[in-house]
């Protein structure tokens, strides 16, 4: 083996002694060599081939190599360096309207000198505007790849990343761990693979590098979805190992009361993920289950009706969601609910301290508080469970990844692990839903409960304001509530409260005869509180809020809703801020106002809001104007377990590793466990949360 060149990069720790290029590269994700060599070409640049200047044609991008015959300043039109460099066949003019003292050096008259760029006609003849150029000696020799171009970050020249590469390339732990007997055929080893596409032959048709096709992207997609396939199986049957809490409902137990004294019957498809989830606790394996179901589907109750099961049973549930306002919105529920049959429901917030804190966890920890409803203080440390039995989370990809984390240490405390119930009204499509949890079952509702009038949804430019205000007093004349949203002003909290405020101001003189209430981030618990039971319990006509009212508010009172410069919102967003109305039996609007100019994904948002109410097909087209990367939003990039790979696109190899998975894990589980090893190190914990 050659021995590994010098390398300038990926330098271990201390942090500090790291020079500029070396941070940015960490800031990248790129710190082991593996990470690097990992870290592809977005697309490469020609530089093996030199072409005369005779046969350049307007268009072509082109590495031409000549001598400078005469480098002048051109003051005509405006300030530039006007040079031309004459090979054995011609001239060309190369043009440089910005330039430095030592550009005119290196383009002095005599140099023979590379460069490279497009070729157009112009007013000095053919000539290149501001092309790549470097001095060079006559016996300079041309590289013999194509050079690569690296996704990067200002901070981190191309050259250096590209040195960086090649050196880890050379270093990296990259040896084949595969039997041949799962290797799809025809493919090349890992190492070479990578080799190949950091440094790609000239020859090679650029489209199959372009579309992913070469055999060297196969090889690589390959061993994406088989790490992928492994950690599944893996998870699986780590999770079939742990115990749990068997969970059984008795036909007189706590559920079945509930379920006698609910207000309305569930749904067909409530009853359906009802009998899911009762078959999972009733295991003693925990339970690990995404509840997906559109806004308004009805998820609270079937949360609730598992943790009567729970309770039933003589075991303790937490009830987590993502704010306070929401967390508060299932307390009131869940107290309105189980207390008649006998349940004490505790409350617990990060705005809840001092001696209510205090004597909350300690009925928390005498098993005393059956139900637990709050945001993540649910599980900080001093939280202790005397015997938790069922966790829900609700909107759980809203929790960030610490505190997904805590939740994972806190299931892990007891001998009997509890079960894990999350629930999410951002439908993941199933195959994405697979590419970003290691181990989950999906239970769907895909019904809404009878009675509820579409929403109609109606996109207005603002010069419409005023038509919309009238049209806010006339529902309000008629005894209606309404929801004004405010702007999402993403740089700064500051002027997002500014918006809300002048908003807030300017309504309130619009409508003389109405309360208008105000609700954004920075309100105390308490005051956002009060704000919010004024508007539950009809006192309050029209709410202007910045997006903190964005999950679970049921109002079903509420039948218009005004969301400003909705050109700013995600899709899946406005589909949640829609969901606040349209829940109670009165025909409801939502009006989108936008500032002209719309981009043309703002344009394909709103269109798509005013076309569907369907939350699975907002979902898809979601996907298709953002693709998955940031289809998941809360979910940083390079947290998905695929970076390569692309479930629908790769069926075929997909199915392979899938075939080939429990093969390798029976009879080469050291191989198995290498491979999964290296594609998703420190990632495995993440992915568990
Ligand atoms: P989400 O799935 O968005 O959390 P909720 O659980 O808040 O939805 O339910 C929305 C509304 O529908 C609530 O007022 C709830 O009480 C009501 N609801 C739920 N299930 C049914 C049903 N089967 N029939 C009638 N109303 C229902
Ligand atoms: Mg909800």
């Amino acid at each position: 083996m050659p021995s590994p060149p010098p390398a300038p990069a990926a330098p271990k720790p201390p942090q500090d002694k790291l020079s500029a290029p070396a941070r940015a590269l960490r800031k990248l994700g790129l710190a082991r060599d593996i990470d690097l060599a990992l870290h592809l070409p977005m697309r490469y640049v020609d530089e093996t081939r030199i072409t005369p200047v005779a046969t350049l044609r307007d268009g072509d991008t082109a590495q031409v190599q000549g001598t400078v015959v005469e480098c002048r300043v051109e003051t005509r039109t405006r300030r530039q360096l006007v040079v031309r460099l004459a090979d054995d066949s011609g001239e060309i003019v190369l043009r440089l309207v910005h330039f430095y003292p030592s550009n005119q050096k290196t383009l002095a008259v005599g140099q023979l000198v590379r460069a490279r760029g497009e070729v157009r006609g112009g007013f000095f003849g053919r000539e290149m505007v501001h092309p790549e150029f470097r001095a060079v000696t006559a016996d300079a020799a041309l590289p013999q790849a194509l050079t690569p171009v690296y996704p990067s970050s200002a901070q981190l020249p191309q050259a250096y990343l590209r040195k960086a590469a090649a050196s880890a390339l050379g270093r990296a732990p990259l040896g084949e761990l595969l039997p041949a007997e799962v290797l799809p055929g025809g493919l090349p080893t890992l190492r070479e693979a990578l080799q190949f596409l950091h440094h790609p032959s000239p020859n090679v048709p650029l489209t199959t590098l372009e579309d992913h096709s070469h055999p060297a992207w196969q090889r690589l997609k390959f061993e994406e979805l088989l790490a992928q396939q492994l950690s599944q199986a893996q998870a699986q049957a780590a999770r079939a190992t742990l115990a749990a809490p068997v969970l059984s409902p008795r036909t007189s137990g706590l559920a079945a009361q509930l379920l006698a004294t609910l207000p309305f019957t569930l749904t067909a498809a409530q009853q359906r993920v009802v009998a899911e989830i009762r078959t999972d606790l009733a295991r003693p394996q925990p339970m690990h289950r995404l509840l997906q179901g559109d806004v308004g589907s009805g998820k609270t109750v079937v949360a609730a009706l598992a943790a009567a099961t729970a309770m039933g049973a003589g075991w303790q549930c937490a009830l987590m969601a993502p704010t306070e306002i929401l967390a508060e919105q299932h307390f009131r529920k869940l107290v309105q609910w189980l207390e008649p049959l006998g349940v004490q429901v505790a409350w617990l917030t990060g705005s809840r301290k001092g001696k209510a804190r205090t004597a909350m966890v300690e009925r928390v920890a005498s098993g005393e508080a059956m139900l637990v409803v709050g945001t993540h203080a649910v599980i900080q440390h001093d939280v202790a469970f005397a015997r938790l039995g069922l966790a829900i989370v609700d909107e759980q990809h809203r929790f960030g990844v610490a505190q997904r984390l805590a939740l994972r240490q806190k299931l892990q405390e007891q001998a009997l692990e509890p079960h894990l119930l999350m629930m999410s009204a951002t439908p993941i499509p199933r195959t994405l839903a697979m590419t970003y949890f290691a181990d989950l079952d999906v239970s769907t509702i895909d019904e809404l409960p009878p009675g509820r009038t579409p929403i109609v949804t109606k996109v207005f430019a603002d010069s419409r304001r005023e038509q919309v205000v009238a049209r806010i007093r006339d529902e309000v004349a008629q005894g209606k509530q309404v929801y004004w949203v405010c702007p999402l002003v993403e740089e700064s909290e500051h002027l997002d409260l500014q918006n809300a405020t002048a908003t807030h101001a300017e309504l309130g003189a619009a409508l003389p005869g109405a309360r208008v209430g105000l609700l954004h981030g920075r309100m105390a618990a308490a005051e956002k509180a009060a704000v919010m039971s004024l508007f539950t319990g009809g006192q309050m006509q029209l709410l202007v809020a910045t997006t903190v009212i964005e999950v679970g508010v049921d109002v079903p009172n509420a039948s218009l809703m005004v969301i400003e410069h909705a050109e700013r919102f995600g899709l899946a967003q406005l589909h949640q801020l829609r969901g606040r109305v349209g829940r109670g039996e009165v025909a409801s609007v939502c009006v989108l106002l936008y500032t002209p100019p719309l981009s043309a994904t703002g344009k394909a948002r709103l269109k798509a809001m005013a076309e569907t109410n369907d939350g699975f097909e907002i979902a898809r087209r979601d996907l298709d104007i953002r693709g998955p990367g940031e289809f998941m939003g809360a979910r940083q990039s390079g947290d998905a377990l695929l970076r390569f790979a692309d479930l629908q696109a790769d069926g075929a190899l997909l199915q392979h590793a899938r075939t080939v998975a429990p093969r390798l894990l029976r009879e080469h589980p050291q191989a198995a466990a290498a491979h999964v090893q290296r594609w998703l190190a420190g990632r495995a914990e993440f992915l568990k949360a």
